[in-house]
């Protein structure tokens, strides 16, 4: 791994370091909007800096938010929510907020409400940038925090409602007085926080997650130099930009690459094939559940995908849940893929990796596997139970521990004991992530070991690549009057990975009749769609649980893996 810089912030290095692009850097996959050039884009970073500067309190002589916070001060005096479908100007907004040293914490579109307001209090927002479509949420969540309405802006091209966008920003700050140039001393990247985001971790709520720019800056690196042929590509970004995934690895990675990317704002099949065909898309960063969609449309009689002209994919890159050998090699069958010359590859992550932890090349595939430990990072297989590495970890699987540059920070609140917390899914004290997750390490034709991952140790379920924290749900189940006990685990599903279902217990006077929908709609009315009860309700007379009182979740996920494999 070349040398990490840790005296840039993410937004000087972006501009320093990126290769320029041959065709517009950034455009809309449905509109004419696009960033034609590096240096159009600076211009629009910089006049949105200087005037979204005041509304952050930048002063002239300002620090910006180092990732131990201030003693009395809240951990962020200067972040921003930004809650939007993807747009062009996502890159833009992320990088003046970073020019003026504030913070980022992107925002899952899913979230309800309530969600909302829970996001804005954990980051401390100064500002929301959200968009038309969301802004019902948004009005709703300040109503509670009590943020002004002169503090929400919109990604949407034109105004609404009296609020004003993004780009509106941009040009009023054109005229106003330039934010000061940053200059970090050595090693300062390594503190500031650049993004918070969230992950559900292994128990408990949600927690916020602190990504300092040296981490972001470590992975582009990272991914640059596994992926060396990915230069100057044209790359769909078609996945959430609030999800680590497609912030990092596709925005971020593909800019410093120099290739271009097409924006598109949420997921449709079928305009995920036109736009290909209309752009010629290179690269197709996707999450399995987009794998899945298109396997049974090959699959079909009349499959969509026959009608487009997709032959310039070169790669499809997918990542955030597993992808097996078989469903790979289902995809590789099909006439399709027989008359298409691409590659598949595989990489595996968590947004406390900032977020590539390994990764495929294009020239060493093995079907199933995540791919190579990325550069500058170690790692290590432990038994769970005894916390010594494994013998052989081409034998015998363990949990992976991972240390290296894109380690984030660790989590909001360490103060509250988190980070103390070794268990999987946490941070150590000696700077390993313990994923949580089971692995073996097999050898690729190049006799080079690739990491496989095999199981999951944590209680995190993975539905369409996103997290739920079944303790977050079990939280709202519990507080209905029919449920006396709970357990949600995620069952697997061909299409999403997994569901959440929930296991309960009915309260002594509870008639049974409706329960299972009645607890759904509960669920639904507070959480966002992804963490509905999908998986079903289902009533069982006790939830297990070992002696010492926890949940023996693995018992009941197993027995669901087995009445699944059964069908
Ligand atoms: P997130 O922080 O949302 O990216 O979630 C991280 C978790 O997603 C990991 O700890 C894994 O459990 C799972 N995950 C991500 N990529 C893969 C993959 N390629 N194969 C299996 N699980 C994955």
């Amino acid at each position: 791994l070349p040398e990490v810089p840790d005296y840039l912030s993410l937004e000087q290095f972006m501009y320093i370091a990126s290769k320029p692009s041959d065709k517009d850097v950034l455009c809309s996959g449905l509109s004419d909007t696009k960033f034609r050039n590096l240096k159009e884009m600076k211009v629009f970073t910089d006049n949105l800096a200087s005037s979204i500067a005041p509304l952050l309190d930048v002063k002239k002589n300002w620090s910006g938010t180092l990732a131990t916070g201030k003693p009395g001060h809240g951990e962020f005096d200067r972040s921003v929510v930004l809650y939007s479908e993807n747009s062009v100007y996502t890159l833009p907004i992320q990088l003046a907020v970073h020019r003026l040293l504030g913070v980022v914490a992107p925002t899952s579109t899913a979230m309800t409400a309530k969600e909302v307001v829970h996001q804005l209090k954990l980051s401390e927002a100064k500002i929301i940038i959200t968009s038309k479509k969301y802004l019902p949420n948004v009005l709703e969540a300040i109503k509670i925090t009590g943020h002004s309405r002169s503090k929400v802006f919109l990604t949407d091209e034109v105004s609404h409602d009296g609020f004003v966008t993004v780009k509106e920003l941009a040009s009023r700050g054109s005229l106003m007085p330039r934010a000061p140039v940053v200059v970090l001393k050595p090693g300062e990247a390594k503190e500031r926080v650049a993004f918070l985001s969230q992950s559900s971790g292994t128990s408990g709520l949600p927690k916020g997650i602190k990504i300092s720019h040296f981490n972001v800056i470590a992975n582009i690196l990272q991914i640059n130099v596994l992926y060396p042929e990915e230069t100057l590509k044209v790359n769909l970004a078609l996945l959430p930009l609030y999800h680590i995934y497609g912030l990092v690895v596709v925005l971020y990675a593909s800019m410093h690459a120099g290739s271009q990317l097409v924006v598109l704002p949420e997921f449709n099949y079928e305009l995920l094939l036109q736009t290909t065909e209309k752009f010629k898309l290179t690269t197709l960063f996707v999450v399995p559940p987009i794998l899945v969609r298109l396997l049974n449309d090959l699959k079909s009689e009349h499959p969509i995908a026959e009608k487009y002209n997709l032959t310039s994919i070169e790669r499809f890159m997918t990542g955030a849940a597993p992808f097996s050998k078989e469903q790979t090699e289902a995809l590789f069958a099909t006439p399709w893929a027989k008359r298409h010359n691409f590659v598949l590859v595989q990489a595996y992550g968590a947004t406390e990796m900032s977020p590539m932890g390994c990764t495929q090349r294009g020239d060493s595939i093995l079907s199933g596997a995540s791919g190579y430990v990325c550069p500058g990072a170690v790692v290590r297989v432990v038994d769970p139970e005894t916390l010594k590495d494994v013998e052989d970890p081409e034998t015998t699987q363990g949990e992976l521990w991972y240390k290296g540059p894109n380690v984030v920070l660790g989590y909001v609140d360490n103060a509250k004991g988190v980070r103390g917390a070794v268990a999987p899914g946490f941070l150590t004290p000696d700077g390993y992530y313990r994923t949580g997750d089971e692995v073996l390490f097999k050898k690729d034709k190049h006799g080079e070991y690739q990491v496989v991952v095999v199981d999951r140790l944590k209680e995190l379920i993975k539905t369409k690549g996103f997290q739920v924290a079944p303790a977050e749900l079990e939280g709202v189940i519990l507080s209905h009057p029919a449920v006396a006990d709970c357990c949600v685990i995620g069952i697997p599903d061909e299409r999403a990975g997994e569901l959440p279902r929930a296991y309960i217990k009915l309260s002594p006077n509870a008639t049974r009749e409706g329960v299972e929908q009645s607890v759904y709609d509960f669920v639904k009315k507070e959480k966002a769609r992804y963490k509905w009860l999908d998986g079903g309700v289902v009533i069982i007379d006790e939830i297990p649980k070992s002696p010492s009182g926890k949940i023996l979740r693995r018992f009941l996920r197993d027995k669901a893996r087995a009445e699944y494999a059964k069908q």
